[in-house]
């Protein structure tokens, strides 16, 4: 296995303080040291971004959208590489890597595309004294933060736009997936991206380094996905120096399966909406409500696909679901599911913790959960279901919006209609209706409520690195 372990910053390789291990955590063992910065790496890192900013913006957008179409081709010629390092670092299946990587890739693709479309207006004012002009500038030296689970997706879904709009930036990986992200730099570089508008830095302590590079005045934009208390803690970091935030953070998915709904088809997409990923996704269907009259075949036809599932490393192509990313990971699963069926949960597959190496948990069917349980209220980020049967629709929805969360919410009807009723009522800022996967570069992805603030891709994402300017101009 090939990769980078060395910071990247002002288009350089360079050591860091120290060195951080990276595990694989389907086969417990350490894969990798990488570079670690301190004070002095970051303040270089925010440096390159800050001396390359203005060169980088100033270049046509033309130009900028050539560069990610190359970076889209590289990407898109070494996925195999990328999506091993993923599987290593994170512990999904192969499958799941393969699909990161070609939706990763895309980013680069779209915002290549978008790159050239920004749009900006001008016309007379309604009293007729003035021309309205407005246009759009790069927001400046951006700060991006990624979580673990989609190690580079949710770098290439920041760095796309950011680029794109002319921004440069510093790229902050979560510290389980490094390799992925190093990686990513190591093709922006290849594809032509200027020295110091792309810098990755593994910084430690995060929390610190963190707060130093958002007091930094040089920074004028946070764009972060994680959970959200971390994302709370950012708002808070970001307020100082009236940084602007985007912001991705936790969900609470509900799936609601309405009476009368095609029952395979609900089957199909459960087992999509939860277990891509293995279910650590900020999309993965975190509760079921299942329609009385559809529960009982619903549920026993979900356990049944889910205990045929075979769990194992990820680079074993005959496995389909892989390790949690860390033992520790897995031991929130496992508590979790041990406190539902203590309050009356009953598994139908799964619910225990396997014997031997590495952080797996079975496929898991909870059914007679209790519309109170604990489990329904936190993000679950393993492969485990737990159903609620509901009588009456306005009830069902009425719980599916009862949480401080809304990133996204999935209906099976089989009226589409109606389907499309209840999406309109659903609190979140995405719904899939007869399907259970929806995310797409060219669609605007992001959460209601405390699951976010803006939205990344689709004509949306580029706007969280432009600055809207109104120039006035007399007639
Ligand atoms: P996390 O919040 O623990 O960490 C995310 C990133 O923040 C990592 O890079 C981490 O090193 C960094 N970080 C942690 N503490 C910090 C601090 N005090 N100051 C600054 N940075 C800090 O999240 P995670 O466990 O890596 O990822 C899982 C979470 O991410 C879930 O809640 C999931 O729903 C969410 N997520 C959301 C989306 C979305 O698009 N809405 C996508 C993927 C994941």
């Amino acid at each position: 296995m090939k990769y980078r372990s060395e910071l990247f910053i002002g288009g350089q390789w360079v050591g860091g303080t120290s060195t951080v291990p990276v595990r694989d955590p389907a086969l417990d063992e350490t894969i990798a040291e990488v570079a670690v910065a301190g004070e002095d790496e970051c303040a270089q890192a925010v440096d390159a971004a800050s001396s390359a900013l203005g060169p980088w913006a100033a270049r046509a957008p033309r130009e900028r959208a050539e560069i990610l179409r190359r970076a889209f081709e590289l990407m898109t010629a070494e996925a195999g590489q990328i999506a091993e390092l993923i599987v290593r670092e994170n512990g999904k299946v192969l499958a799941d890597a393969r699909a990161e990587v070609t939706y990763a890739a895309e980013f680069f693709r779209w915002f290549a595309e978008e790159a050239v479309r920004v749009q900006g207006d001008y016309r007379l004012a309604p009293g007729g004294d003035k021309r309205i002009i407005v246009t759009h500038q790069p927001v400046g030296v951006s700060l991006l933060i990624t979580p673990w689970n989609f190690p580079a997706a949710m770098a290439t879904r920041k760095i796309g736009p950011a680029l794109a709009a002319g921004c440069s930036v510093v790229l902050k990986p979560a510290t389980e997936t490094p390799l992925t992200a190093l990686a990513i730099a190591d093709v922006l570089w290849r594809a032509g991206v200027p020295d110091g508008v792309v810098n990755v830095v593994v910084a430690a302590p995060t929390a610190q380094r963190v707060r130093e590079m958002l007091h930094d005045p040089r920074v004028t934009n946070l764009s972060f996905t994680g959970s959200t208390e971390v994302g709370r803690v950012l708002l808070h970091e970001a307020a100082d120096q009236v940084v602007r935030t985007s912001m991705e953070l936790g969900g609470n998915a509900p799936f609601l399966v309405l009476a009368g709904a095609d029952v395979t088809a609900a089957v199909q997409g459960a087992m999509v909406a939860k277990l891509r990923n293995g279910g650590a996704a900020c999309t993965a269907a975190n509760r079921f409500y299942v329609h009385r009259s559809v529960a009982k075949e619903f549920t026993s036809a979900l356990a049944n696909a889910m205990a045929g599932l075979k769990v194992g490393p990820g680079l074993d192509p005959s496995s389909e679901i892989g390790s949690l990313v860390s033992t520790a990971e897995r031991g929130k699963v496992a508590e979790l599911v041990e406190r539902a069926t203590g309050a009356g949960a009953r598994p139908v597959s799964g619910g225990s913790v396997p014997a031997g190496a590495g952080a797996f948990y079975p496929p898991t069917v909870l059914a007679d959960v209790a519309p109170d349980a604990d489990i329904l209220d936190v993000e679950i980020f393993g492969p485990v279901a737990p159903i609620v049967t509901f009588d009456d629709e306005e009830e069902a929805v009425a719980r599916a919006n009862g949480t401080p969360f809304g990133l996204i919410s999935y209906v099976y009807s089989g009226d589409l209609r109606r389907g499309l009723q209840v999406a309109d009522r659903l609190e979140s800022g995405m719904v899939a209706v007869n399907r259970g996967v929806l995310s797409d570069p060219a669609a605007p992805f992001g959460g209601y409520k405390q699951s976010g603030l803006g939205r990344e891709g689709g004509f949306d994402g580029i706007h969280e690195f432009l600055e809207t300017k109104y120039i006035a101009a007399d007639v």
